[in-house]
């Protein structure tokens, strides 16, 4: 074989390599986030600390309908007790009553109002964390999917490495040399190969005698426009 070709083979498990690194290189960066999973257990430590508080404002607003009904109760009795005969104190026990019945009709109806925010907020909630239980599960699925391709991908490399050595043992150091130099500067295209009379990579014809030497696979030949060497294949 020319070194053409061989360096044809050479460029072919390069590029082969390069693709697998950098799949790699996705996967790396992609086992190591879960944006998902993190917005769905944000949403939903939000509504539940939302949920918590409108259940503790009802639980307070309980306590106080409590803590003003025994007061209303008390007054009551002292009012229908027939103990108190002055007229201005029953005046006044009479207002305490009435405003004590206001404020615990006022405490009810906020007691409704954040028992049915709870309400709603609890259903927000299940919703939620359905939700992040579910993006949780994707998640974990997909960190091992990624993980098995990414042992795939690793043992590919290494199988490209190996028959990469074998392919470098058979080529001289200038054969090498020129290949690094016009690898760097083809970004890793140093080698077309012609097809129908034209360079694979460029597309441009070449003439009789380029083709004729490049069929020859005697020396090495270049690329009319592009530069890059050519073979068959
Ligand atoms: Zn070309």
């Amino acid at each position: 074989m020319s070194a053409s070709r061989a360096l044809y083979q050479l460029q072919t498990i390069d590029l082969s390599i390069r693709k697998h690194r950098k799949r790699l290189q996705a996967i790396r960066a992609e086992l190591g986030e879960d944006e998902t999973v993190a917005d769905a257990r944000q949403r939903f430590e939000s509504a539940s600390a939302d949920l918590k508080s409108w259940q503790v404002r009802a639980r307070d607003i309980d306590l106080e309908i409590k803590r003003v009904a025994e007061k209303a109760n008390t007054t009551d009795e002292e009012l229908y007790a027939g103990r108190i005969t002055n007229p201005k104190e029953l005046q006044d026990l009479e207002q305490e009553s009435a405003s004590l019945k206001r404020r615990q009709a006022q405490l009810e109806e906020n007691l409704l109002e954040a028992m049915m925010e709870s309400e709603t907020r609890l259903a927000e909630v299940a919703e939620l964390q359905q939700i992040l239980d579910d993006a949780e599960s994707k998640w974990t699925n997909e960190q091992s999917d990624l993980v098995d391709e990414k042992k795939q991908i690793e043992a590919e490399i290494s199988g490209l490495q190996g028959k990469r050595e074998q392919v470098v043992a058979k080529l001289d150091s200038d054969s090498l040399t020129l290949y690094d130099q016009m690898s760097v500067a083809k970004r890793g295209r140093a080698i077309a190969v012609l097809q129908d009379g034209s360079c694979s990579v460029c597309g441009v014809e070449q003439n009789t005698v380029i083709a004729q030497q490049v069929r020859q696979d005697k020396a090495t030949v270049y690329c009319v426009n592009c530069g890059r060497i050519l073979v068959i294949v």
